[in-house]
């Protein structure tokens, strides 16, 4: 893991989002798990060097970030509709997205989802040691999107609000996302953990928002043509827009999804 302040750490290489650990005085907090199995142990048994692991947070619903639950003792803390996909999960859909993320990677005998023991709506704050966790709802990449603010470590966890991959926008709320990103300006920070990639300080925040209004505008003026669903499948790649994006068929299915769902919100 790489130390990020003097009791903040994230894991960006063996999870397939970040997993990071706060440590305090009482014992280790854990923020999101790794999905493949194997690398949900060894991350369990590396925080564990530094404490108990008291609570562990899920910053949204979807497979990248709880499927390692399991794996993780503490007590287990996401949004209200987070636990409400963690119990809809199905292992077919986790198989899928190991075979497309981590080719090789299984499921073991101990492998279950795990579903939340507290769950919240708009905002919960706890204390642990000398730090306090405050979980805010902030929807955009999901409805379910919640941002864990630190402020003794001047740290945001922002889950997939802010993503320095490819974003997915399968379950996402356009407006609602620009506002989120927004609101994210406020906090008083240096440090700003996004759900994928490295770690940057508060301008990632502004990069986020000119990718989500790229996309975003992208879909309109097609919508504004009169373009159909599957012309907009068809010609919008995004290539032109973000020229790095890699090449292969998995991206242009996830850029089919992203245009997809933009389409349908957009259209309304
Ligand atoms: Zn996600």
């Amino acid at each position: 893991m790489k130390k990020i302040t003097d009791n903040v750490y994230v894991e960006s290489e063996i999870s397939v989002c970040n997993s990071s650990c706060v440590v305090t005085k009482e014992g280790v907090v854990v923020i999101d798990t790794p999905m493949v199995p194997a690398n949900a142990k060894k991350l369990a048994a590396e925080v564990s060097k530094f404490g108990k692991i008291r609570y562990v947070i899920n910053t949204e619903p979807h497979g990248d970030h709880i499927s390692g639950n399991c794996y993780f003792g503490g007590t287990l803390i996401t949004h209200d509709g987070t636990r409400d996909a963690i119990l809809a999960s199905r292992v077919e859909d986790i198989k899928g997205m190991l075979q497309m993320t981590s080719p090789g990677a299984t499921l073991d005998k101990d492998f279950r989802f795990r579903p939340p023991d507290i769950t919240f709506s708009e905002r919960l704050t706890f204390y642990l040691g000398d730090h306090s966790f405050h979980l805010i709802n902030m929807p955009g990449h999901s409805p379910h999107q919640v941002a864990v603010y630190i402020p003794e470590e001047r740290t945001i966890f922002t889950s997939d609000n802010i993503s320095r991959a490819l974003p997915f926008f399968r379950q996402a709320l356009p407006d609602k996302w620009l506002k989120t990103l927004k609101e994210l300006q406020k906090f008083d920070v240096d440090y700003v953990v996004p759900g994928h990639g490295d770690v940057g300080d508060k301008s990632c925040i502004s990069e986020m928002n000119t990718v989500v209004t790229t996309w975003i505008n992208t879909v309109k003026e097609a919508v504004a043509k009169g373009m159909t669903l599957k012309d907009v499948q068809q010609k919008v790649t995004m290539l032109k827009q973000f020229p790095d994006l890699p090449r292969d068929e998995r991206t242009a299915g996830v850029v089919s999804m992203n245009v997809t769902r933009l389409y349908e919100v957009l259209k309304k």
